[in-house]
């Protein structure tokens, strides 16, 4: 009997299949549309994008709104795809970005017109059972050629007014402005305004002390505070020095794609390994529609003169922008290219690679941990 739980045991650890939800996906970035700077590279490949992340254990996404416009767009597109199989299970937020809040007062409408609006975008898409999530908003200080700090601090205010209107948890993004962004969010806290107890601060790249504050919050009037990493978060040593510092229970993932991902001249980019491993236990081998004259190319040095390359460090073949529509080998790949310097939800695996390595946590628990804490928030 004895034995026969230690076998059965063993399998089940042998048999862990990471499940990941990526909480952060820009899908209507026009990249996804082909469109790079204004010039078009290729077909619109969204849903090839979402089918390669399914295939790679992305279970669940939740795509960004992040202004009305986009925001409804977003909305389209996952009633567009309900019917496809193979697709993770798609959410949506809805809110106005810091960097977009000047809509308010570009559009021909009055400010309280465009939060009624937005209000009844919400109410949309809470029948719908898409909105998971207010946001995203909040305070870029980085980039402030897009809005000014005082219309930033205006507009943030004046959303998450609107916010406890909703049961929703609160998708923020805060950007070297931590003093004033907990100065405005503090009070609705206080004063226990907003119905949804659940805050996440997606995609975070602060300090020490500004985690330190964040995370101060939690608890308070038994409000619950999260924080997501992506590649961007990982890019210097100063943050991969304090990712430690944030509780399993307080933690999150996502790519942020098509943007922050991890690059080669980031100091985490040396944390990673070829696949196959526990964040992708796809192989090869376990292709199922590739025959063996591809495996023999794959693991041959004739790439090269194939013309073909593959991600460094997953067996997906990847090409530039503009050769996406000619690739060849289309046929020979189950998944179809990723595409230099493009972020993708399928490569939400390697945050975790490095998130495990560095906080030197067992990777089956920092992956279940992010999944289940999304879950719990945004279900
Ligand atoms: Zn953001």
């Amino acid at each position: 009997m004895l034995k026969k739980n230690i076998i059965s045991m063993n399998s089940t650890l042998e048999k862990f299949i990471p499940k990941y939800y990526d909480v952060g996906v820009n899908i209507t970035d026009s990249m996804f549309n082909g469109n790079y700077h204004g010039k078009i590279h290729h077909q619109n490949d969204i849903i090839q994008v979402l089918k390669k992340a399914f295939k790679h254990h992305v279970n669940d996404v939740l795509l960004t709104g992040s202004s009305l416009s986009e925001s409804n767009k977003t909305i389209e597109i996952i009633q567009s795809l309900k019917n496809e199989i193979n697709l993770p299970n798609l959410y949506s937020t809805v809110g106005i970005h810091p960097c977009a809040v000047l809509e308010f007062e570009n559009a021909s409408i009055s400010v309280d017109d465009h939060l009624f609006k937005l209000e009844n975008l919400i109410n949309k898409g809470i029948k719908l059972n898409i909105i998971r999530a207010f946001g995203e908003i909040g305070l870029d200080y980085d980039r402030l050629n897009f809005t000014p700090i005082d219309k930033q601090l205006i507009y943030f205010e004046k959303q998450l007014n609107l916010a406890t209107k909703f049961n929703l948890p609160l998708f923020l993004h805060m950007r070297t402005a931590c003093d004033d962004f907990i100065k405005i969010l503090k009070p609705f806290l206080e004063k226990n305004l907003l119905i949804n107890k659940n805050l996440l601060i997606h995609s975070f790249t602060g300090n020490k002390l500004e985690l330190e504050k964040l995370l101060n919050l939690n608890g308070f009037n038994n409000y619950n505070i999260y924080i997501s990493l992506n590649g961007a978060s990982l890019r210097d040593n100063s943050t991969l020095d304090i990712i430690h510092l944030i509780p399993l229970n307080r933690l999150m993932i996502e790519t942020d794609s098509p943007w922050c991902e991890i690059k080669k001249s980031h100091p985490s980019y040396k944390y990673l390994e070829k696949s196959p491993n526990i964040f992708y236990p796809c192989d090869y081998e376990n292709y199922n529609n590739i025959g063996n004259d591809v495996k023999e190319i794959l693991n041959s040095n004739t790439k090269k003169n194939l013309n073909l390359s593959l991600h460094e460090f997953l067996p997906i073949p990847i090409v530039k922008s503009d050769k996406f529509d000619s690739f060849k080998y289309k046929s020979f790949f189950e998944d179809t290219p990723l595409i230099k310097n493009r972020n993708e939800p399928c490569l939400i695996g390697l945050v975790a690679q490095v998130i495990s390595k560095i906080t030197k946590q067992n990777p089956q628990l920092i992956i279940e941990s992010a999944y289940n804490n999304s879950r719990q928030v945004f279900g």
